[in-house]
């Protein structure tokens, strides 16, 4: 699965260190352990099915051949929403029986009663069932567009059973045959191909058998069914298709083209052929998630399969690409080989997340994905700097505590630490163990130890006790180097904490590749153990401890070395690496290690670097100083001069001739305009804005956005009226979703109200209300008329939640920065809670101090560089 994260900039105004989509489990203990017995285990499931798309409801029969361990008269399985209409059991070498049912709707299961004994040995269960067609975005949920509806199916991580009862667990894999019965106009897809299609039963009917799909989990099972059309290829023998509602077919060939590249990358890298005999991509228009990897069908929110190369801004195709990638990566590592249970989906989505940018990585060498990457790595290790993060191992047993392990820690510290070994072990060699680690695996579960003792195996080197320190030990460590003397750099390690209150446990150690760069070489790496108290250096005037700064792990140098490596970044490092190093400057400025002018400073020497990356990690900072730091109207006028002084030279110099110089002219044009305050750059933002709405393809897309995004900072309502009109007129969802972000950023309060109710109103989709809140209360602009308008219309806003979406609201709230905020959003929450929130809550009220703590320990610091600047 891949969650919807923000694809888009605001021209750097805001956001860029803003409380994000942070889930973390919830522990409570109180919920019951849900696990269903091993006495009976699947093997096949015959399902059938006959949705009623107007009448939301649909008629269901299975028979599931199962194992039966020991003897036994009851048989618990998983099921909720469901309606049993017959059971019965069919012994294999006896007669059949009918049961009975009965119903635990906390655990979600239900119970099956037979009078006679079912003795050990095979079996078929025969139920007939109905159910609903939800609204709910999960289970087998209904779908609209103006002109009709489409029923789909969502099942990670448990909402199989809402469609049919099941032994609805990851490590119960089965076979599946799946027939659907559908009005004569519309098709169907399912994870297998269709194998026939017959007329009937009934009048204006016709049934669709598909072929017998591959041994896998519940939740990878997929069907859904409307009139989608599609564009078809072939790669390496396998039949590829993409598909939408009609009126987006022509946004289809896009994603086909990434699909080629990464089928057939794929069966290269992982050195096991493309499972399935095909492989479907289909755009729901209500989808909760960017997409999931239903085996052989995946299921995508449109703007994240749908897009034009040549309208959509290059951060939206990317994203796309992206999404695309790593559900076909899943296809492998997660469905073919699949975790055993959910305490170890970080490693599904990690790995998918570290293979998603290595394909992409390759696909397009021009769009320098490891500066993308190491900038992401940047967020993760602020992210896991603060007291409420998570181990990456944590028990996860209801429903809801395994739909919390989907977060950051999990995507992106586990992508993180997978970048990290691989760097260490070499390209090669762990290639070489995953495939060893799937070889082993096919069709099966494993745990994330089978992974790590497969790498270990291959490479001979301790990834065991690397990965182990890793997944056990919260927290990212700080690695403090002393002057390298003798050939030997003291070091010392200790978890880092954003906040300079807390004081690290002495006994929280990692075991750590450290890969650094001394002299020419590209890197040297040790292995760092929680007693090392030095590495061996080769003797080097500039020493750099995090090579391709993909180390997951915080720097610190003595300060004559610190210079020396500032004084050289530009020769000596590579752009990951200076990323690297201004992220680790400004992790010393949040722990009040360093004052946030040194940072102000740092990011002067870098204002003509060439790569829009290492400037926008740079830079974005600087609008978080202005926001948070900074208190006075005067203070943040001043940053805003900084800025105009510190980058218009460099936008002037800078010509188009490159696409990364390009780049680097769209940012600084949003950076100028925007944080900068220039008032000719604004005027000249409005210009493109209008024509850019007028006629999108008239203008570069990207800086068309960015234009957009500067001249609703002063937009008037004829500007807003033109985003209202092309959400609901363009058929393009990447434009859509572009159109109706841009309506919260307005600043004009009578606009920011429209926006507001629009999102609550009925024309925007129950995926992207609370999306509108969670944005608009992270624009400072913005910020206070959000929470205000959360407060007194709460019965709408909360309305149009579904179940995992209330957590973007409860986020969204941690961006405040004041005492008397925090005790609001406490306050407010503790009266009106939200469901499954209670650690986002927390997450977002340290969130809230730690800015507080920020201001209070940095705001003396800019005020005197602020003077000495003559300001
Ligand atoms: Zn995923």
């Amino acid at each position: 699965m891949k969650i919807r994260w923000y694809s888009f900039s605001l021209g750097a105004s805001c956001c860029a260190f803003a409380a994000i989509f942070f889930l973390l489990l919830n522990f409570s203990h109180a919920a019951r352990a849900q696990r269903l017995s091993a006495n009976v285990i699947p093997s096949h499931y015959l399902l059938d099915f006959t949705p009623d798309l107007k009448a939301a409801t649909f008629n269901g029969s299975e028979a599931i051949d199962v194992n039966i361990k020991e003897p036994t008269s009851a048989i618990t399985l998983n099921a909720i929403e469901l309606k049993f209409q017959t059971v019965e059991i069919d012994v294999h070498d006896g007669g059949a029986q009918k049961g009975s049912v009965s119903f635990d709707p906390e655990k979600q299961q239900a119970t099956l009663t037979f009078a006679k004994t079912i003795p050990a040995g095979d079996a078929t269960l025969k139920i007939h069932f109905t159910g609903i067609l939800n609204n709910e975005l999960r289970g087998f949920y209904l779908s609209k567009t103006d002109r009709r509806s489409y029923a789909v199916t969502q099942f990670e991580s448990t909402d199989s059973r809402r469609a049919f009862p099941c032994f609805d667990e990851p490590a119960f894999k089965a076979t599946y045959d799946i027939s659907l019965t559908i009005d004569a106009g519309d098709t169907a897809i399912s994870n297998s191909a269709i194998a026939s299609d017959t007329p009937g039963p009934g009048a204006g009917k016709h049934t669709l058998v598909f072929g017998t799909a591959p041994k896998m989990s519940t939740y990878l099972v997929a069907f859904v069914v409307g009139d989608f059309q599609c564009t078809s290829g072939e790669q390496d023998g396998v039949a590829l298709r993409v598909c939408a509602t009609p009126d987006k077919v022509a946004l289809t060939p896009f994603a086909l083209d990434v699909a080629k590249f990464a089928l057939h990358y794929y069966d290269h890298y992982f050195g096991i052929h493309y499972p399935l005999r095909k492989l479907d991509f289909i755009g729901i228009p209500d989808f909760e998630a960017g997409a999931m990897e239903n085996f052989g069908a995946i299921t995508f929110r449109e703007p994240d399969l749908l897009l034009d190369p040549k309208t959509a801004p290059f951060r939206s195709e990317r994203n796309a690409t992206l999404a695309i990638v790593h559900e076909m990566a899943h296809q492998w590592f997660g469905d073919l080989v699949t975790m055993q249970w959910w305490d170890n989906v970080w490693l599904n989505e990690g790995f998918a997340t570290w293979m998603e940018n290595k394909c992409v990585a390759a696909m397009h060498p021009k769009w320098d994905i490891p500066q993308f990457v190491a900038v992401d790595l940047q967020r993760t290790l602020n992210t896991d700097a603060q007291p409420t993060t998570r181990a990456i191992r944590a028990r996860a047993d209801t429903p809801e505590e395994i739909d919390q392990m989907f977060d950051t820690i999990a995507y992106d510290k586990g992508g993180a630490v997978l970048l990290m070994i691989e760097n260490y072990l070499g390209e090669e060699t762990f290639r070489k163990g995953v495939h060893a680690y799937l070889a082993a695996h096919e069709y099966g579960n494993a745990t994330a130890e089978d992974f790590w003792n497969a790498q270990t195996k291959v490479s001979h080197k301790p990834v065991n006790k690397i990965m182990e320190s890793l997944v056990a030990e919260p927290g990212a460590p700080i690695l403090e180097f002393g002057p390298l003397v003798a050939g030997q750099v003291p070091v010392a390690q200790s978890r880092f904490f954003l906040s300079p209150g807390i004081t690290p446990n002495p006994r929280q150690r990692w075991t750590l590749p450290v890969c650094f760069k001394a002299g020419t070489k590209k890197q040297d790496c040790q292995v760092l153990t929680p007693s090392s108290p030095s590495l061996a250096v080769p003797t080097a005037k500039v020493f750099f401890a995090n090579a391709g700064g993909m180390g997951y792990y915080r720097s610190a140098y003595a300060p004559a070395q610190y210079a020396a490596l500032v004084a050289e970044m530009e020769t000596r490092l590579t752009p990951e690496e200076r990323i690297s190093l201004t992220g680790d400057e400004w992790a010393q400025v949040r722990a009040d290690k360093a004052a946030v002018g040194d940072y102000l400073n740092l990011v002067a020497a870098l204002s003509s670097d060439p790569s829009s990356d290492v400037l926008s990690n740079a830079v974005d900072n600087v609008s978080v100083i202005k926001d948070d730091v900074a208190s006075t109207k005067e203070e943040r006028d001043a940053l805003a001069a900084w800025i105009r002084r510190t980058f218009a030279p460099v936008y002037a110099r800078l010509g188009n001739a490159s696409p990364r110089e390009h780049n680097v002219r769209e940012y600084l044009f949003g950076i100028l305009a925007s944080g900068g305050k220039d008032a000719n750059l604004r005027a000249e933002a409005r210009g493109i804005a209008d024509q850019y709405l007028a006629d999108p393809a008239s203008v570069d897309p990207t800086l068309g956005q960015t234009a957009v995004g500067i001249a609703a900072k002063n937009g008037d309502s004829a500007l807003f009226d033109a985003l209202e009109k092309t959400y609901e007129t363009s058929s393009d969802p990447e434009v859509q979703d572009f159109a109706l972000h841009e309506l919260v950023t307005f600043t004009n309060p009578d606009l920011l109200k429209r926006a507001f109710e629009y999102s609550v109103s009925p024309k925007v989709r129950n995926q992207d209300s609370a999306m509108q809140f969670n944005l608009a209360l992270r624009i400072p602009e913005s910020r206070d008329q959000a929470w205000q308008f959360i407060k007194t219309h709460w019965g709408q806003v909360q309305a149009e939640f579904t179940t995992a979406m209330g957590s973007y609201v409860v986020a969204g709230s941690g961006n405040f920065c004041s005492v008397e905020a925090r005790e609001d959003v406490k306050n407010f929450f503790a009266a009106h809670p939200v469901p499954a929130t209670e650690s986002a809550l927390r997450h977002a009220l340290e969130h809230i101090d730690g800015c507080i703590e920020f201001r209070r320990s940095q705001e003396p610091n800019l005020k005197k560089w602020l003077a000495a600047q003559g300001q």
